[in-house]
């Protein structure tokens, strides 16, 4: 009398989920002529060379065998929520380091970033009435592409920094060696931030009922304190309503999606992280939920393009303003050859002088294709600047408008901005000038960490996510 077992075959685990013959078919003919090193035929640019390239074997071979940082089901559902922020639904909310450090894996950094964050999207779920999509530039996002493959002080000249993966900050022969171990280094570093990233969005960190964790003050030297002050008391409100009819004990309520992203930009990483996942018949880049193409590295017939082709995962394609619009519908073509919902966000970053130049004709060739791309505004990369003393640097103001424009831009063209891509970071480091703090290139000086580009501050950020969240830039 005991319960039949269902037989499970070898065959059964491989028939791909889609059921549609024809779906079949065309995902093997995309994928055909790929594999995830068919990016090695083609020219590839930003990449470092290894001098010992046994050494790089052995530490790709190892990185192959690893577990991988994800998995392909937290995947899809992150692209379902991102293809429900292309159609208006959700917002996301993209944000972190421009660069992490191998310093900064450590609890507190990571706590006051994950805290920010969760801030950010409270105040923003509040004021636009609509889930918000938290994912940090956070647990991988270790390589820079740089606009100089040296750097020069003095009499010497030395290799360019690219990032804690590929070679170090410091400005001597043997930090900027490129040294393929720092690629295990730098995966670990990604699974311990990730592992403690994950207990603490599953319990009570998440919790933000307790409102010792908003640090406030910044509100009332804001120009727009009373807005602030209302929907602070606004959140505030809904919270203790929660308390009272009981829902902030469940469980729900306590833990919250968070997904992890960087830019793909040392291959060789990304390929040892791709794996192939049986029951979709899909390859997927299993070291972050949402990997993105760098302005820099988005050649229609480059290798990051055509490493992208054939991973699964929702890409994000940074658009500059050397982006032409028929270079883009070539991309979405080739990246998006299904129309799968979610798949593609743009990631525009025009500089406040730029964007109205170059965002409408943008919008009009995108909007002329069959394809839906999710808008999201990356306000830093065009407005960075260099003060009197050559410190890089970003306005707040700058940051504000080139946000206040993008919106403005899409709603005359009858499309609207479904997220945002953010440096910061959760503590009170002084790179950005402006705000209500009103950070001036004198502070700049007094806490100044970053080891590539200016990020916004735990007050300026939280700042931006108001000013959004208001509606009234
Ligand atoms: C970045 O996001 O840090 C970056 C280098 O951006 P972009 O590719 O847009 O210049
Ligand atoms: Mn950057």
């Amino acid at each position: 009398n005991s319960m039949p077992v269902p037989e499970i075959s070898s065959r059964d685990v491989r028939l791909p989920e889609l059921c549609s013959i024809e779906s079949f078919k065309r995902n093997n003919l995309n994928q055909s002529n790929w594999d995830p090193s068919s990016w090695t035929k083609k020219s590839v640019l930003q990449q470092p060379t290894y001098d010992d390239s046994a050494l790089l074997d052995s530490v790709l071979q190892k990185l192959g065998d690893q577990p991988p940082l994800v998995t392909n089901w937290e995947i899809e559902r992150l692209k379902g929520q991102l293809a429900d922020a292309a159609s208006g639904k959700a917002f996301l909310l993209q944000g972190g380091d421009c660069c992490e450090s191998f310093d900064d894996c450590r609890s507190d950094r990571i706590e006051a970033k994950l805290k920010l964050l969760l801030q950010m999207s409270l105040v923003m779920i509040h004021g636009l009435q609509k889930p918000v999509i938290r994912v940090g530039r956070i647990a991988g996002q270790y390589a820079k592409p740089r606009s100089s493959d040296d750097e020069t002080r003095g009499e010497l000249t030395l290799p360019s920094y690219r990032g804690d993966i590929v070679n170090s900050l410091e400005f001597d022969p043997e930090s900027r060696r490129n040294r393929p171990k720092l690629m295990l280094q730098a995966y670990a570093n990604s699974v311990a931030s990730l592992n403690y990233l994950r207990a603490l969005t599953e319990g009570g960190f998440a919790d933000l009922h307790h409102p010792d964790l908003w640090e406030l003050d910044f509100v009332s030297r804001s120009s727009r304190a009373d807005e602030y002050h209302q929907m602070v008391q606004g959140i505030d409100r809904s919270l203790r309503f929660l308390d009272s009819i009981g829902a902030a004990s469940d469980d729900d309520l306590s833990r919250v999606d968070f997904y992890t992203s960087h830019e793909a930009l040392l291959l060789p990483y990304e390929q040892a992280l791709t794996r192939r996942a049986i029951s979709r018949d899909r390859y997927y880049n299993l070291g972050t939920h949402f990997p993105w193409i760098g302005d820099r590295t988005r050649q229609i017939d480059g290798g990051h393009v055509e490493y992208f082709r054939g991973i699964g995962n929702p890409i994000g394609i940074k658009v500059g303003p050397s982006m032409q619009t028929g270079e883009l519908i070539e991309l979405l073509d080739l990246l998006d050859p299904d129309h799968e919902p979610g798949r593609i966000t743009l990631i525009c970053r025009f500089g406040a002088d730029k964007i109205n130049d170059s965002l409408p004709g943008i919008i009009q060739a995108v909007a002329a294709t069959d394809h839906t791309v999710l808008w999201s505004v990356d306000p830093m990369h065009g407005n960075t600047v260099k003060t009197d003393a050559g410190i890089k640097t970003r306005h707040f103001d700058q940051i504000l408008d080139e946000l206040r424009r993008s919106f403005a831009i899409h709603a005359d063209h009858g499309s609207h901005v479904g997220g945002v891509h953010l440096e910061l970071t959760g503590s009170n480091v002084t790179e950005c000038v402006g705000g209500a703090g009103g950070l001036s290139a004198t502070d700049l000086s007094r806490a100044y960490e970053t080891n590539v580009d200016p990020r916004l501050n735990y007050e300026q950020a939280m700042e931006i996510a108001f000013s959004i969240a208001d509606g009234n830039l």
